[in-house]
């Protein structure tokens, strides 16, 4: 069984930006509104993330450790709407048999809150103790009982700018939440919350870019397209600038990515990647995901009508715009 785990959690848990994906990802469904994450060593040693939302009832703290215990799927129609970002029950049963995981948590009602130690899967303590609402989680030695695992982590300082780069996402997916990240006790990212996107990507990106971008604003057909579009001078030489997200998630789809770089092209007669954060929002029930552990790729029922609608939307945009 703890075999099992360790090999399941392979699938989820690459690296220790996989941990804090899920885990940021837990207190954002659990209606955090501020999330802090500090890591130290590149995560490795140790990834601590804090929030502030409902907390965990004590006897569901050690079944939340276990495989497929989601308190999350009451029914298939939950499944397919994908109201939480998580669904599945694996990610804490996966990380908890990879590593060392402590975690706090009260909720709103409860007298006392809990506290518990899980290593290697095995729950180790677990013990009433005075907390705030929400939970803390504090995951140690990331596979350190996985040599095969712990061989293919990069340097630290790698480590930490792959979860630098998944923190920034989220916090561009969710203005509304305000999100801290502390990288060897040095905060680097603290994003107001405000529910305002432009002061998302000041906080994130700095006053040079917040400047340099474009609103993007179109609804056609029933697929809304909001966000920014930044002008040449921050345009990259890669695409690791061209930030998308749709139904408030973010996701990889050839298919946005494309519309974005033809209208960009088309508008400026030159061939950049744009600096773009754009949310694509359409019904539910016209987009398939297909959750793969490291990014999550989604499919449109009119693929066609998407393409339209974002290439209009960026182009629109631009020519709209002093550049
Ligand atoms: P899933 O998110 O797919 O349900 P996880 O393994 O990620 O599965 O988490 C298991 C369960 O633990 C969740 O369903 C939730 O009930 C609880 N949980 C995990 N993290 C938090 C958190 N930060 N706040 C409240 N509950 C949490
Ligand atoms: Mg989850």
């Amino acid at each position: 069984e703890n075999t099992a785990n360790q090999i399941a959690a392979g699938e989820v848990i690459e690296r220790p930006a996989s941990v804090v994906k899920e885990m940021v990802e837990n207190a954002i469904d659990a209606h955090a509104t501020s999330i802090t994450v500090e890591i130290t060593n590149g995560g490795v040693k140790s990834i601590k993330i804090v929030d502030n939302g409902d907390g965990i009832e004590g006897d569901d703290v050690e079944l939340a450790f276990e495989r497929h215990a989601t308190s999350k799927i009451r029914s298939i129609d939950d499944l397919t709407r994908l109201s939480t970002m998580g669904f599945r029950g694996e990610a804490l049963a996966s990380i908890a048999a990879v590593s060392k995981v402590e975690v706090i948590t009260k909720t709103e009602d409860a007298k006392t809150g809990t506290r518990v130690i899980v290593e290697g899967g095995k729950v180790v303590l677990s013990e009433p103790t005075g907390a705030p609402k929400g939970t803390t989680f504090i995951v140690r030695e990331l596979f350190y009982n996985t040599p095969a695992r712990y061989k293919f982590l990069k340097k630290d300082t790698t480590e930490a700018t792959y979860i630098h780069d998944v923190i920034s996402k989220i916090a561009l997916a969710r203005p509304d939440i305000s999100i801290k990240f502390v990288n060897q006790g040095k905060t680097v990212i603290h994003t107001p919350g405000n529910h305002d996107l432009l002061s998302t990507v000041y906080s994130l990106f700095g006053k040079d870019t917040a400047r340099a971008v474009i609103p993007v604003n179109l609804t056609f057909n029933g697929v809304k397209v909001s966000g920014f579009v930044g002008k040449p001078e921050i345009s990259r030489g890669n695409r690791n600038l061209e930030m998308v997200f749709v139904n408030g998630r973010v996701v990889y789809n050839r298919t946005i990515i494309t519309a974005i770089e033809e209208a960009y092209k088309t508008r400026l007669m030159q061939k950049r990647f744009p600096f773009t954060v754009l949310k694509v929002d359409v019904p539910p029930e016209t987009v398939d995901v297909n959750v793969h552990p490291a990014k999550l790729e989604v499919r449109f029922s009119d693929e066609n009508m998407v393409y339209r609608t974002v290439y209009m939307a960026v182009s629109d945009a631009l020519s709209g715009a002093s550049l």
